[in-house]
């Protein structure tokens, strides 16, 4: 599933690309075809991502909110929508601008819902370490929320109430970067582990957003890498640890992988 990075390069590229325009919007596949009608042909007015979800903001005060889950997948084309590729597959939505136009395709959700409906789903997702937190009163929102929870931390980071846009990936490469267990229950974490947790994760996902990829060692934050090396812990197990050289684990943990070094993180 793809994690918030990615969500936020969308909605930049929907900025870039779709706003002030109005955008012809329609549903080869039909799904969505009731809800297209109420903003096709109104301008852009705004495109952002809160953790795992888009909003796309129209003049007419409708908003378009986007959430891929685990098929969810995006086609951006540099050419106005009679130029786009023929339509192939199950387009849930087509959008056409001016220079540029995208395809959706199979979304957990796409709908067309007010301001209200807006409010709604913003109240129950977490802080997003993506959106600028001038205040630190994110920063602080994530950390009492973890500790006035016996939750694991390895649950409360994939908790999308928590803090918004961790998956399985950020969530086993942060927590093996704090040198935390992930089964330790949020209310023993002191408030700097917390905070420094949070600063780590502002710092990764904004390289993400960057570079369009999840890279976690420091070492190459910047550079290209090796998919094989990219990565501390995550979908490493049987093979030693970078740091140790123990060999790392994977466990079934509330029903997903968890990937972590039993000495690093003991
Ligand atoms: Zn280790």
């Amino acid at each position: 599933m793809p994690e918030g990075h990615s969500i936020h390069r969308i909605a930049n590229t929907f900025r870039n690309e779709f706003l002030n325009s109005k955008v012809k919007i329609f549903s080869p596949q039909g799904r969505f075809e009731a809800d297209a009608k109420l903003v096709s042909g109104r301008k852009l007015v705004a495109s952002t991502a809160v953790g795992k979800q888009l909003f796309l903001d129209f003049e007419n005060e409708l908003t378009i909110r986007i959430h891929l889950g685990i098929y969810g997948k995006w086609n951006f084309y540099k050419v106005p929508v009679a130029k786009a590729p023929e339509v192939w597959g199950q387009v849930r939505a087509r959008f056409g601008a001016t220079s540029a136009s995208a395809d959706l395709r199979g979304p957990t959700v796409c709908e067309v819902i007010d301001q209200q409906g807006v409010q709604l789903v913003l109240k129950r997702l977490g802080p997003d370490p993506l959106n600028p937190d001038p205040t630190g009163s994110e920063a602080l929102k994530f950390v009492s929320k973890v500790k006035n929870s016996k939750a694991p931390i390895g649950a409360a980071l994939m908790n999308q109430a928590v803090i918004s846009g961790i998956g399985n990936v950020y969530r086993a490469e942060l927590l093996f970067r704090a040198g935390l267990n992930p089964k330790t229950p949020g209310e023993r974490l002191s408030e700097e582990q917390l905070m420094g947790l949070w600063t780590d994760a502002v710092k990764l996902m904004q390289i993400g957003v960057k570079k369009g990829v999840m890279l976690t060692r420091d070492e190459y934050l910047t550079g290209r890498v090796l998919v094989q090396d990219r990565y501390f812990v995550y979908k490493r197990e049987g093979l030693p640890c970078r740091v140790c050289n123990k060999v790392l684990v994977v466990e079934e943990f509330l029903a997903r992988r968890l990937y972590f070094c039993p000495k690093c993180q003991s």
